[in-house]
């Protein structure tokens, strides 16, 4: 019992921690164009909803939470629910606001990309509790990248094809000679070809209902946007509603282990 309550306040320090470094951020945003107005407006929309949420949850809990169980019990899963959201809003926000800055700070090095991978899916697969299936024509394969960056782009592209999907995840790394080809592949609900050329914009999801319950907050494919173009990759996608969706990484090679020794 008391463990819990121990994790619950861990959460909320770090709820407001983050929220307060956001805010830091979002301050030194100079608000000088719509773009940016619309940002905010939206940012601002997407908190409000968990806020409302664990407010009025908070209110009934206040009313009948000492007497009645079936009220306890839908609140408290409501109200963690609803923070754990906020929490993902926040994250997601901190880093757009980190990247589209200019603080994401770089350093690009020819890297073990498939060893990389295999380790962010293992780390995921426990998360999931799903197969990530890793493929390649050359283990040892170097791509050009910056391993913290790279590895919060395939931790975006790995939770989309979780989320819009429900079978295994397949990874494929292909050589290419001076390039190197990531496939990230789901075989889940796929995207229409009328909102293909829309995914990247910030906050933009598909089907708004489904996104609320997935989890997703519109921001996570202009974060991996930005993140590829720090790191000269290359992004394209494939997709048929009902069949799948493929997201195909092209990145620049970090040569060869005699060139590097
Ligand atoms: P979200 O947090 O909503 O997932 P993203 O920016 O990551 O936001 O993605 C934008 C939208 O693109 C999603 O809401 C979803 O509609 C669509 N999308 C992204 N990846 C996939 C995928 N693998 N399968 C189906 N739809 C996807």
């Amino acid at each position: 019992k008391y463990s819990m309550l121990e994790v619950d306040r861990k959460d909320t320090k770090e709820l407001q921690e983050l929220s307060a470094a956001f805010n830091n951020m979002m301050e030194e945003l100079k608000i000088h164009d719509e773009n940016q107005q619309a940002f905010i407006m939206n940012a601002s929309h997407e908190l409000k909803t968990p806020i409302t949420v664990i407010s009025s949850y908070s209110e009934m809990l206040k009313r009948f939470g000492k007497t009645r169980e079936d009220v306890l019990d839908e609140s408290i899963h409501a109200i963690s629910d609803e923070a754990r959201r906020m929490k993902y809003l926040t994250e997601q926000l901190l880093s757009f606001a980190k990247v589209n800055t200019g603080r994401e700070e770089i350093s690009r090095q020819p890297t073990r990309i498939v060893k990389l991978i295999r380790d962010i899916a293992a780390r995921l697969e426990t998360v999931y509790q799903r197969e990530i299936d890793v493929r390649t024509d050359n283990e040892e394969v170097l791509a050009h990248v910056d391993v913290n960056t790279f590895d919060q782009l395939m931790k975006i592209f790995m939770d989309n094809a979780y989320k819009y999907s429900s079978d295994a995840i397949a990874v494929e790394v292909q050589d290419h000679g001076q390039s190197v080809e990531v496939t990230i592949k789901d075989r889940g609900i796929g995207i229409p070809e009328e909102d293909i050329d829309h995914i990247f914009t910030r906050f933009y999801r598909v089907d708004k209902a489904r996104a609320r319950k997935t989890g997703g907050s519109g921001l996570g494919l202009s974060i991996a946007r930005e993140l590829a173009k720090l790191n000269g990759i290359d992004i394209s996608v494939d997709s048929q509603v009902d069949v799948g969706t493929t997201f195909r990484l092209t990145m620049e090679s970090g040569g060869n282990d005699e060139e590097e020794n």
